[in-house]
């Protein structure tokens, strides 16, 4: 067997990624190789891609919703066995003893790893990743429906609990995320309104379709107050139109790893108890809970697909906006669709 495999490689942030033939890699104790069948497209990738994220290793290869069959386990490792299909998501690893590791809060650990930004992610034919931070995917989800539930899924799902008890939930930026965002959130009996870029109709359409009783421009206000709003778009001037859109005690939840800068605003849209609050990725628990809710909904996932060697197409794709649903690299021609 050849010692390269193709992957598509980010050698300095603000160029395209680079098809290129690099090493096998080799698992480390405690981690397992897979070899990638898909994986997801992410906004975070963009903006590692961008620049706008410190500290990339590099080169680099992106990509942190991946779908994988287990070729190989280091010794150590009992709890996956090869043949094993799992998902790999951002948590590649968090140190365990430190104050927000040992609170249940390992999402927010200084020393985490994130996978596609610290180590090699999913845009190649094989990746190791440690076993502990390795999710089982639900069977009945095939490899490129899988894919998105590991990012946009996940976090999306740790942004809906942040809303807490909200009855009537507001989605800024109906994309990957939010599209499945949706589909939980009307299972456990909410009411959900849809917000996109101004003249989005394909997007306000897309929302409708899934459940959302009313659709409409970011700029608009709902036809009622809402008692929560998550924000799936980069842009910092979303927030004070979130918070003039939710009632009193009402929380604004921003999902997104990088905005732009938030413009100022009168503190009377923050006033009486509104709060605003980020989310950073995800804990396992957040993983292991979300994966086996996705099939009980069941959440279904709409894909589009590119070969891994268009990563760069991809990402440019979902840079223009306009993406209803998720973007998926196909990396084994002979992965599943549905
Ligand atoms: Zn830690
Ligand atoms: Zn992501």
């Amino acid at each position: 067997m050849s010692e390269l495999m193709r992957a598509m490689v980010l050698e300095e942030a603000g160029t395209p990624l680079r098809a290129a033939e690099v090493p096998r890699p080799e698992p480390g104790p405690g981690q397992v190789l897979l070899r990638v069948r898909a994986c997801g497209v992410c906004r975070t990738d963009l903006h590692v891609f961008d620049g706008d994220l410190p500290r990339p290793k590099l080169p680099l290869v992106l990509g942190h919703q991946i779908v994988g069959v287990v070729e190989r386990v280091s010794p150590e490792v009992e709890e996956i066995a090869p043949g094993d299909r799992v998902g790999v998501s951002w948590l590649g690893w968090t140190c365990g003893s430190c104050r927000y590791c040992s609170t249940g809060r390992e999402n927010l650990c200084e020393r985490a790893r994130f996978t596609g930004y610290d180590v090699d992610g999913g845009y190649a034919e094989l990746v190791v990743a440690d076993a502990r931070y390795c999710f089982p995917i639900p069977p009945g989800y095939p490899d490129l429906q899988a894919a998105p539930l590991l990012c946009a899924g996940l976090v999306g799902y740790r942004c809906l609990r942040m809303a807490g008890e909200a009855e009537r939930l507001g989605l800024y930026g109906f994309g990957g995320a939010a599209h499945l965002v949706a589909q939980v959130a009307l299972f456990q009996g909410r009411r959900v309104f849809a917000f996109t870029r101004e003249g989005d109709e394909e997007g306000q359409a897309f929302a409708r379709e899934l459940g959302a009783e009313w659709a409409g421009a970011s700029t608009d206000l709902p036809p009622e107050e809402l008692d929560a709003a998550i924000l799936f778009a980069p842009a910092g001037e979303l927030v004070p139109l979130a918070l003039r859109a939710v009632a009193a005690g009402g929380i604004v939840v921003c999902g997104e790893i990088h905005m732009s800068d938030i413009p100022s605003f009168p503190y009377e849209i923050l006033w009486r108890e509104r709060a605003v609050r980020s989310v950073a990725n995800l804990t396992r628990q957040d993983g292991f809970e979300f994966l086996r809710l996705a099939p009980e909904v069941p959440v279904r996932t709409k894909v589009r697909a590119f070969p891994l060697e268009q990563a760069n197409e991809a990402l440019e794709t979902l840079r223009a906006g306009k993406v209803h649903g998720a973007l998926v690299l196909v990396v084994d021609e002979t992965a599943g669709a549905g």
